[in-house]
């Protein structure tokens, strides 16, 4: 798929490549020049770099874990606390009409980082359906990724733990 508006890309994929094995991990480890917006005990949640909308979001274990099935109960319970956070920014932030939030487990699935466990959270509103990619195959991105996760960091904030 084609990126009409993509500053970053450069830099997303020349850092991609032999630095670090893993894009979460690398995420995981880094502080405030990531497209992380917020952690939780055991998990932390950023942006994801090719949103299908603006303020979508991942959420995900610090631990480099593939299978949803080897999580405890903590991590899950991290996990779904920082997803509750995340949907309460975002829809504080851009007051979507409702949410997909799900796990995409294996490539066969459509896993686009297979070997680390991942939750997408993201925002919809009614008529947004990829109506750029249906028909181009080009998909518009309507919001630059710093003013989303300045938009969302705050939020985050404001609505605490
Ligand atoms: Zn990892």
């Amino acid at each position: 798929m084609q990126e009409l508006f993509a500053p970053w890309r450069f830099a997303y994929v020349s850092n991609a490549g032999a630095s670090s094995d893993c894009v979460l991990c690398a995420a995981a480890g880094m502080g405030d020049e990531t497209l992380t917006l917020a952690r939780g005990e055991r998990t932390f949640a950023l942006l994801n770099r090719f949103p299908y909308t603006s303020g979508h979001t991942m959420v995900a274990p610090v631990a480099h874990v593939a299978d949803l099935c080897e999580l405890d109960a903590a991590t899950l319970a991290d996990l779904m606390g920082l997803v509750q956070r995340v949907v309460r920014a975002v829809r504080q932030v851009y007051q979507p009409h409702g949410f997909n939030v799900g796990f995409n487990l294996g490539e066969a699935a459509g896993a686009g980082i297979a070997d680390h466990l991942h939750l997408h959270v993201v925002p919809r509103w009614r008529g947004d359906t990829n109506f750029m990619a249906v028909t181009a195959d080009v998909r518009v991105l309507p919001e630059d990724l710093s003013v989303t996760r300045a938009k969302l960091r705050r939020a985050l904030e404001v609505t605490g733990g």
